[in-house]
């Protein structure tokens, strides 16, 4: 069972300001309209599940949320700062903003700890004591203090992808985006990578998270929404969308994953 009570403490009102504000995206490559107007607000600490059968737009989604990939239309709003006005500093929104990727893209020939310090050196102009310091500090969070000075090659799969989300914690993120962070990890280390996950949503962080962990989305998720060609077809809480779905769509692609 989930421990979280902020979801009670902090209810999130109307005229709250979100913290991500996504309004008519679309984004196409070519001919394949892949996002067809996406309409999407998050509020701050607020956690949101999206789910979806393979090529709906998932990942596209998030992609448009930290500028990885142009809209083709449409606005995406990221702390006040509208991400799709062309004199946007992208640089200074994606420090805002964290990504982890199914993929943990560590460097191979870094330790653990070079790899926490070399973005916050670069981007950030930390010094080095500094750039340590906060490299310890998140490793400790996520369990890995002891893994400094190893090399991502000699950690197991579950504790390189915590390795990647203590390097997006330690750039002092105010939203993280998760997409499918445990899909490629074996079955026995998910639960180690989901648990840093809760603990971040505990903490009162703003998470998108892409996944496929239904007991995760439950237990954890203020809202999921359910993508399907390219739109949102359903949005609202796990007991909602996951324990009563409104639409046939929804439907079946839960009954494929249970
Ligand atoms: P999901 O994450 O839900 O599986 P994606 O967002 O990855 O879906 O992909 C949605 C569609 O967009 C797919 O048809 C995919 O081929 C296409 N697509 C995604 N990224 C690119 C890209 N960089 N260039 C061309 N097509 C892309
Ligand atoms: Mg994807």
């Amino acid at each position: 069972m989930s421990t979280r009570t902020r979801t009670a403490d902090t209810a999130r009102t109307a005229d709250t300001v979100p913290e991500i504000e996504i309004s008519g995206l679309h984004k196409s490559f070519g001919d394949n309209h892949v996002l067809r107007g996406i309409d999407l607000e998050i509020g701050t600490g607020e956690v949101v599940c999206v789910i979806g059968p393979s090529g709906s737009g998932k990942s596209t989604l998030l992609r448009c949320v930290n500028l990885l990939e142009e809209p083709t239309g449409g606005r995406v709003v990221v702390g006040g700062t509208e991400l799709t006005d062309p004199d946007v500093d992208i640089d200074a929104v994606r420090r805002r903003i964290g990504m982890v990727f199914q993929q943990f893209n560590l460097f191979p020939h870094l330790t653990v700890t070079e790899n926490l310090t070399l973005p916050q050196r670069r981007v950030l102009r930390r010094d080095k004591a500094e750039a340590a310091r906060v490299a310890a500090e998140n490793l400790q969070r996520v369990g890995l203090a002891e893994k400094a000075d190893a090399y991502p090659s000699s950690l197991s799969g579950g504790q390189q992808q915590r390795v990647a989300i203590a390097r997006a914690l330690a750039m002092g993120p105010s939203v993280m985006l998760f997409d499918e962070p445990t899909s490629a990890l074996d079955p026995e280390l998910v639960g180690d990578v989901l648990a840093v996950m809760r603990m971040l949503a505990d903490e009162g962080m703003t998470m998108m998270v892409v996944t496929h962990e239904m007991t995760f989305a439950r237990e954890v998720a203020d809202r999921v929404v359910f993508m399907d060609g390219g739109v949102v077809v359903e949005d609202g809480t796990p007991g909602q969308v996951i324990g009563s779905p409104a639409h046939e769509r929804t439907r079946h692609f839960l009954s494929r994953l249970l």
